[in-house]
């Protein structure tokens, strides 16, 4: 086996990242319970074995879309932010459900860009983090929708989970992140689009050519393309983690990948002796 791979049995803080189209049927968008529940299975093992685990769970919009009968994704701000304060309830009320089944205790922390960029609320937020973690809580992060959609600059909203979740695993001091996606991991080229793309299963140095791979490929239900996911590999591997994109179609990979499977890109640790992760927000 890999010796990084093998190093993934002994990561003592992870992240997990689930996206709004890995969360419902493409077909109908509701919610799909079956996955959830295995996701859930997934994290509440992973903390039996030891591991400190947040998730960080987009779907509040997809899943407020749905309950008020919208076929389409809202585009218009105060919708979203309505579909998110609909869904974001919703969406815990059933985690909530799954956890307790497997005795787990889970929460809730929204996050906006504002809040990690103010110095206090940061320290605040961490301090929560690591007491959750410490009672054995599973955090369930997402970012606060209904508030940070109604600043309409970019420059205040993360906008995406995928770099909501990069950011939480830097603030925290987590070992590893997993994004799951709906693509197995970084291609030489869009696989959707060309038949020739080879898969790479590591990446040491996120260089120019590599950050030149970065292709957007949205889905219906989400926001974060692949450029997104190598920005937020600047973010995490900088900060001392470790960071795999894998395919979130079988979320049995999670255990899998920290059995040291070799599943999903790998993007090795490679700590900035001065991490600032304020320099990441701006
Ligand atoms: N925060 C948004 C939600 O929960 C999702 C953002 C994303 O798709 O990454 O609906």
């Amino acid at each position: 086996m890999d010796e990084n791979r093998a190093r993934l049995r002994d990561k003592k803080r992870i992240v997990v990242k689930i996206g709004s189209s890995s969360l419902t049927h493409e077909e109908t968008g509701e919610v799909n319970l079956i996955k959830l529940e295995k996701l859930v299975r997934e994290l509440c093992d992973l903390r039996n074995r030891g591991i400190q685990v947040v998730l960080v769970s987009s779907g509040a919009i997809a899943v407020g879309a749905r309950t008020l009968g919208l076929s389409e994704r809202p585009q218009q701000t105060a919708l979203k932010q309505a579909c998110a304060s609909v869904g974001q309830a919703r969406l815990m009320m059933i985690y909530q459900r799954l956890f307790a089944e497997y005795n787990c205790i889970a929460s809730q922390i929204l996050m906006t860009k504002n809040t990690m960029l103010n110095a206090i609320n940061r320290e605040n937020a961490q301090n929560t983090f690591e007491k959750l973690l410490g009672l054995g809580v599973i955090p369930i992060v997402n970012e606060n929708d209904t508030i940070s959609t109604y600043e309409l600059s970019q420059l205040q909203q993360f906008g995406d989970n995928d770099t909501l979740s990069a950011v939480v695993t830097a603030m925290i001091g987590a070992d590893l992140l997993i994004l799951l996606s709906d693509i197995e991991g970084l291609y030489t080229d869009d696989p959707r689009l060309n038949p020739e793309a080879c898969f790479i299963d590591k990446v040491e140095r996120l260089d120019e050519e590599i950050m030149r791979l970065g292709k957007g490929a949205g889905t219906r239900a989400g926001t974060g393309g692949m450029a997104t996911k190598l920005s937020c590999a600047r973010i995490a591997t900088a900060s001392g983690a470790d960071m795999i994109i894998a395919d979130g179609g079988d979320v049995g990979i999670i255990h899998r990948l920290m059995d040291g499977e070799e599943r999903g890109t790998l993007f090795l640790a490679a700590r900035e002796e001065h991490f600032d992760l304020e320099k990441y927000l701006m």
